[in-house]
């Protein structure tokens, strides 16, 4: 299964520039075809084990800027819904409530679609 980004994303997900993420896409390091003006870049992701609710809460936690990278690879916090609380969450973990008792929340749909996104780019860099 893939899932749909956009240059934010990858942007956020590298640490680099919106404008350096759009430059990848126009020189082929990233799977990206322009729809409307903007690029939509695709990244296999396994996301198929979240519930379609999850992955849209998902996108929208990305899209607001409430996914953060941490210091740590592959660690990010994340922001509740209501933006008091703060979580650490990785592709595995996660530190809210339904994190804690071992089920898939969408902090860990939002990381894992952000590490694919991550590693999509990487990997195109280096192949280039
Ligand atoms: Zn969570």
């Amino acid at each position: 299964m893939s899932t749909q980004v956009t240059t934010r994303d990858i942007a956020t997900a590298c640490r680099v520039s919106r404008r350096t993420a759009q430059r990848w896409a126009q020189q082929g390091k990233l799977s990206a075809i322009k729809q409307h003006g903007r690029w939509v870049i695709t990244v296999p992701a396994a996301l198929d084990t979240y519930k379609p609710a999850q992955l849209d809460k998902a996108a929208e936690l990305i899209r607001d800027g409430g996914l953060l990278p941490t210091a740590l690879v592959g660690r990010y916090t994340a922001v509740s819904s209501d933006g008091t609380v703060t979580y650490l969450v990785t592709v595995d973990t996660c530190t809210c409530q339904a994190g804690q008792h071992g089920r898939r929340c969408y902090h860990q749909a939002a990381v894992a679609a952000t590490e694919a996104a991550r590693t999509a780019a990487h990997r195109r860099w280096h192949a280039a």
